[in-house]
């Protein structure tokens, strides 16, 4: 018998989730003392200082367990969206609640989950190892949604359909209304998951946002995340708004201690400090028009964003993973897109001033000099 006889089958093929590099990796394979990363959309400021002040004053208490359902983080959380504490359920990341979410709806071999072609790697992760059926239906033209398709792919059987908005890679997004419409048009077992981890950086964001729409449908959950606006990627943070049965269940399901103690207290700490989300999506949105402005001079083609990243297609038009290797040599990481099917293009998340501009020069370097 072979090791992996033991493993399911229809796991058996899986591959890791494809992370952005790491930059020590990268200071090492190239022998570089200074490497930027822009691959993974954390915040170009990175933690907020009352949120290292806290963790810091918090450190005596790692001996203690948090409280199972982290109920102070759900109170605060309640509060500063104005929805119901009973709605909201915290989790390790919000990889893990979209992992419940599979897990707690899905009757393996039995229902489907609907999302784009391509979408986030954890919905198509998730729902495989679950033994749940996945319709991607494609995304139109540049990366438009085609939510009527989307609503076609579903049946009597799909438990969830998964929405980014706004969308990773592309930056797309929907205007909240386009959303309401959605979920008033899926067949009645169907739960739309709208996915906002980006949606604080679209402008305006009333515009977009569901939370302070959440009232106007019950069969919605949005999901939100600590590890991009709020800084807190390496934490571990995010958290779910659903209707108050399903958030019961997921309570009842969950991990009790899967968000930990020092999450909880710097999740408090982010809520609280306003000026740094401020001047996060100040240097997000200047950041954002100034890469546009200028990646589209060296000859990009550059997919609108209403998210804290670019997607676009290099100027050496066929050769996106060499440009993607000429700037690692150069000490600039960004994020290739052939896990996602697209390897024509690359995404760059926005950094701060100095940052935005290391990566400009090394593309132009690139561009006038070769590889
Ligand atoms: C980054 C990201 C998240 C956040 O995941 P966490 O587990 O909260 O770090 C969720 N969804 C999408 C589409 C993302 O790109």
């Amino acid at each position: 018998m072979q090791s992996s006889d033991r493993i399911r089958e229809d796991v058996r093929e899986f591959t890791p989730y494809a992370p952005g590099l790491s930059m020590e990796e990268i200071k090492e394979r190239y022998g570089l003392s200074r490497v930027v990363k822009l691959a993974s959309n954390e915040n170009p400021l990175g933690a907020s200082p009352l949120v290292k002040r806290v963790l810091a004053r918090k450190a005596d208490m790692v001996f203690r367990y948090p409280r199972a359902g982290n109920p102070a983080l759900t109170a605060a959380l309640a509060a500063f969206h104005g929805v119901p504490q009973a709605c909201v359920v915290a989790g390790n990341g919000s990889d893990e609640i979209i992992d419940l979410l599979v897990r707690l709806t899905c009757r393996p071999g039995h229902d489907n989950v609907v999302a784009f072609s391509p979408c986030f790697s954890i919905y198509v992760q998730q729902t495989k190892l679950c033994g749940v059926t996945l319709r991607q239906p494609a995304l139109g033209p540049d990366f438009v949604f085609d939510l009527p398709a989307l609503a076609a792919a579903c049946d009597e059987n799909t438990a969830l359909v998964f929405l980014t908005n706004p969308d990773n890679p592309s930056g797309y997004a929907v205007p909240a209304e386009q959303v309401i419409a959605l979920a008033r048009s899926l067949p009645p077992r169907a739960l739309l998951v709208v996915d906002e981890a980006y949606v604080d950086f679209a402008e305006p964001m009333e515009d977009y946002s569901m939370l302070a729409r959440f009232g106007q449908c019950d069969n919605m959950v949005i999901l939100r995340t600590f590890s991009k606006l709020y800084g807190l990627a390496g934490l571990r943070l995010g958290f779910g708004v659903m209707p108050e049965w399903l958030a019961d269940y997921m309570l009842r399901v969950r991990l009790p201690f899967s968000v930990n103690l020092m999450a909880e207290a710097a999740g408090l700490a982010a809520l609280e400090d306003t000026a740094f989300v401020e001047a996060s999506l100040a240097t997000v949105r200047k950041g954002r028009a100034a890469l546009t402005a200028k990646l589209t001079d060296l000859g990009c083609r550059v997919y609108p964003s209403q998210a804290n990243f670019l997607m676009f297609r290099p100027p050496l038009e066929t050769d996106a993973a060499g440009v993607f290797e000429a700037l690692l040599r150069r000490g600039l990481i960004v994020r290739g897109l052939k896990s996602y099917g697209l390897p024509e293009l690359l995404r760059v998340s926005i950094g701060n001033d100095e940052e935005n501009d290391m990566f400009t020069a090394a593309l132009k370097d690139i561009r006038e000099n070769g590889f």
